[in-house]
């Protein structure tokens, strides 16, 4: 489950240009600013699904661009694929290059249209999220009028990214002088509730920790990506201690790959005081995604019930085993999936029982 990826980035990974609002300007926008040419849509479209598809994502939480056009060809590519996943066009209408702007009255007419279409296509297996990008690239009008579809329709998703950066939340403070801290300002359009879904989340008061939780929001550790653009630290044991629901994010393209073998092993490396064990590290990136997604009882474990959304995975060799006790050597075979095992080790995908192949994408 990879709970936090832009679709709309496939092409413009591993661009070094800095810190997150350098990067945003830089390598982003001019790459999302080309999802006008459906050419490139499609193409685009096509490398995330056939990538998901062979490194074992079965569900994804995806960020698209602010087209609309775009943004229904994408919806169209993965609701073909078989694929389950959560999507929405990207709400901006400030602080960003014209051509990505869309104003509010539009943007919220063409975000009704697509979610008439896209919520809860194919009994649920696809599900639209309202995403306006983060607190500075929205008016307070346009969330103004996200948080009143939100209210109007509470089973849409809310999908954005919160306290990647000190330098991002410092210019959210300043944009919102009467706030105390950057959760608020969700918190006060109505954006925050438990179908919401924060990417990021590293520089968090106690307090915002404990509404996070109190609200029931799922949070997206993306820890390439924090390394990628050196955000911080997510703090695993904040999120663990406030009992907040969190996955593991690739967040491609800040992220480098989808692969979720790398997302473990970036989550383990991140730390640099936790030990992290390969049994967390598993769950964040299978049932505990599912929760932070509050998908966990349709997907996420093999539990008689749930839908058979699962990968077959084929090591070369047989996983150690023989260690002092059951528990210890389920941890060692476990971390040897994740610390040597690759996308070569996924032989099928599966959602709903249905095998998944990317030559047909
Ligand atoms: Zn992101």
């Amino acid at each position: 489950v990879d709970t936090h990826v832009h679709l709309a980035q496939v092409f413009a990974r591993a661009r070094i240009r800095g810190n997150l609002l350098e990067w945003l300007n830089e390598a982003i926008y001019p790459e999302e600013i080309m999802f006008a040419d459906l050419d490139h849509v499609r193409k685009a479209a096509g490398c995330f699904v056939r990538e998901c598809i062979d490194v074992g994502v079965t569900t994804a939480n995806v960020f698209l661009s602010s087209h609309k056009e775009a943004s229904e060809l994408c919806f169209e590519a993965v609701a073909e694929s078989g694929m389950r996943a959560i999507m929405g066009m990207v709400h901006m209408d400030q602080d960003a290059p014209d051509a990505l702007l869309v104003p509010a009255g539009r943007a919220i007419s063409e975000t009704e249209d697509l979610a008439s279409r896209w919520h809860q296509h194919d009994r649920g297996r696809i599900q639209y999220a309202l995403m306006p990008r983060f607190a500075l690239s929205c008016s307070r009008d346009l969330m103004t009028q996200l948080g009143t579809m939100k209210r109007e329709t509470p089973s849409l998703y809310v999908h954005t990214h919160l306290s990647e950066t000190i330098k991002e939340c410092r210019a959210v403070l300043e944009a919102y002088p009467e706030h105390s801290d950057y959760l608020a300002v969700y918190e006060s359009f109505g954006l925050l509730s438990d179908r919401t879904v924060m990417a990021h989340a590293i520089h968090l008061s106690a307090q915002e920790l404990l509404r996070i939780s109190a609200a029931g929001a799922g949070v997206a550790h993306c820890p390439s990506a924090n390394l990628f653009l050196k955000s911080g630290v997510f703090p695993w044991s904040g999120h663990t201690t406030a009992g907040i629901r969190f996955g593991l994010g690739s967040d491609v393209g800040a992220g480098y790959q989808i692969n979720p073998f790398q997302v473990m092993r970036d989550a383990y490396n991140v730390q640099d005081k936790l030990f992290l064990r390969p049994t967390d590290l598993f769950w964040r990136a299978t049932l505990g995604g599912a929760q932070a997604l509050r998908l966990d009882s349709t997907i996420g474990s093999l539990d008689e019930g749930k839908d058979a959304d699962f990968v077959v995975l084929a090591p070369p060799c047989d996983l150690p085993s023989g260690g002092p006790s059951e528990n210890e050597d389920l941890e060692d075979a476990l971390a040897h999936l994740i610390f040597t095992g690759d996308d070569r080790w996924v032989v099928a995908s599966y959602v709903r029982g249905r095998s998944l192949t990317s030559e047909t994408v």
